[in-house]
């Protein structure tokens, strides 16, 4: 059990104003794996007023960027030491394989918090530029008190990659987890507070919807960075035009992986295998449209059921599992609803279908499943499902496949799996999608990562992470 009964209000651990507990209960048996408290628009009120103090008396934004990096260094090391902790921590929290939690939901937040204070040197803070009417100086300053609101799926990446480039750009943060994954974010909290930044600075305050919604109307919060589903985004949008408020937005996707014919399928398999399925089927860059030429249509979906009967589901903490339950059972019920209305719409289930896996009854296990026979134009094709449902799309030629990879609201990924690289990349410059892989799907945690179309607004992650939390100031004279 990992247990907090207390908030960490700017920078202090606070009991909230009001009296609702959130208890985490274990997807894979149901047993209460930690409890936190809710936050409540009292508690969000705080954390505002410390976050605003801060940035507008406090030391913080005024440092010089090079000791705002040396906090968030000693943040990584602490990061670096406890890693197995959050790692099991998340897999607790949201069924993610404990292979992956290593991996992907601590591996990456770590190879942040190490891969961004060193761009702090190379950021252009204050630079002077010649215009047509002489000398100008070019200052970028932070933008002010962010409201940071995360999904439950990679709840570590998707704090750490608004928390540290906010940080190390002088602002003062709120964060709002999600209440499924309220207990990494207050142990991460721990860290915080163990680093030593100035009172003021962070707050991490889990709460729900209406706690989220109270942070993005708040007139003292300067910038909104939200991640979490599309209908949610537009929503925090509109309200945030409203305000004339900055905002940026990370949101869902339905990822296409462009098998071409020259692709061994052997390897194409081993990667699909990993990118189509990560996290249970809960990634937004899951790779869950994969595209074969008519010709090899047959042999592609034989593949991918062969693959998919092959992967491991069960106990999240099993170091074999390679599929782990979903989060609750409202995700179970939401992948359930589109395992069936995918075979309603005429596609095939040739691996897996509705119900949970033989002998996994007390768990939110859902059976990894494989469409065949999918028009791009079915809602399985074109709506996010966001569990382990994979479909399997036939094109006529190349240009069919790129354009079906764009016939979609969204633009978060995608992937092309070919024996010819350069075809490989001249595909990856026609999808319109925020990330690519060719023969692989991983960006690195300094590239820029986001989408086009539904699938956000901005990008998070290295250089243009940074800049999303900065204001341009002119200086003449
Ligand atoms: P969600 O329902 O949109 O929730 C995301 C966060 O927003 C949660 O903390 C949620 O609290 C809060 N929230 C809900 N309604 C709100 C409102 N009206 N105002 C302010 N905050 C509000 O998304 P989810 O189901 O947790 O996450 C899955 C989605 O996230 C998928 O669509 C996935 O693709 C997307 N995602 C995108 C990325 C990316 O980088 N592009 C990464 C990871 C996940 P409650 O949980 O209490 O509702």
């Amino acid at each position: 059990m990992t247990s907090f009964d207390r908030l960490f209000i700017g920078g202090a651990w606070q009991p909230s104003s009001g009296g609702d507990i959130i208890t985490v209960r274990s997807p894979h048996d149901g047993r209460v794996v930690g409890t936190a408290p809710a936050a409540t628009t009292a508690d969000i009120d705080a954390a505002v007023a410390a976050a605003h103090t801060s940035f507008d008396e406090g030391e913080w934004p005024r440092l010089d960027p090079s000791d705002r990096a040396a906090a968030v260094e000693r943040l990584a090391a602490i990061y670096t030491e406890r890693m197995s902790e959050m790692a099991a921590l998340i897999t607790d929290e949201n069924g993610s394989p404990i292979t992956f939690s290593q991996l992907g939901q601590v591996g990456a937040p770590l190879m942040m918090l190490l891969g961004f204070p060193p761009l702090v040197g190379a950021f252009p803070w204050e630079e002077t530029r010649t215009g047509v009417a002489g000398e100008f100086t070019v200052r970028r300053e932070p933008v002010g008190v962010v409201g940071a609101i995360t999904a439950w799926n990679v709840p570590q990446i998707l704090i750490v990659a608004k928390l540290v480039p906010a940080l190390l750009a002088g602002c003062t943060v709120v964060v709002k987890p999600s209440p499924e994954a309220p207990l990494d974010g207050l142990l991460l909290a721990q860290f915080i507070e163990e680093a030593g930044f100035p009172p003021g600075v962070v707050s991490i305050v889990p709460g729900g919807a209406a706690a989220g919604e109270y942070l993005v109307d708040h007139p003292d919060v300067d910038k909104v960075s939200f991640t979490g589903s599309t209908p949610v985004g537009r929503r925090i949008a509109a309200r945030c035009g409203e305000r004339l408020k900055r905002v940026s937005l990370e949101l869902g996707g339905k990822s296409a992986a462009i098998v071409l014919d020259d692709a061994d399928l052997d390897l194409t398999m081993k990667g699909l295998r990993f990118v189509s399925f990560v996290n249970n089927g809960q990634a937004c860059a899951a790779q869950t449209r994969v595209l074969a030429s008519r010709a090899r249509y047959d042999d592609v979906v034989d593949a991918l059921a062969t693959t998919t009967r092959d992967m491991p589901v069960g106990d999240p903490h099993d170091a074999a599992t390679e599929i782990g339950p979903l989060v609750s059972e409202r995700q179970w019920e939401r992948v359930q609803g589109y395992i069936a209305l995918g075979e309603e719409e005429g596609a095939k289930a040739v691996v897996g279908g509705g119900g949970r896996p033989d002998g996994l009854g007390g768990g939110w296990y859902a059976r990894p499943t494989v469409f065949a026979g999918v028009d791009n134009t079915m809602r399985v094709a074109r709506e996010e499902i966001f569990g382990p449902v994979v479909v399997v799309i036939p094109y006529d030629d190349v240009d069919d496949a790129v354009r079906i990879a764009n016939d979609s609201d969204f633009g978060l990924a995608g992937s092309v799996w070919t024996a010819d690289v350069g075809a490989g990349r001249a595909i990856a410059r026609r999808v319109r999608a925020g990330t690519y892989g060719v023969n692989q799907y991983g960006p690195d945690p300094m590239s820029p990562f986001g989408g086009f179309k539904a699938s956000g607004i901005g990008r998070e992650w290295g250089e243009e992470g940074l800049a999303d939390y900065v204001e341009l100031k002119s200086i003449q004279g």
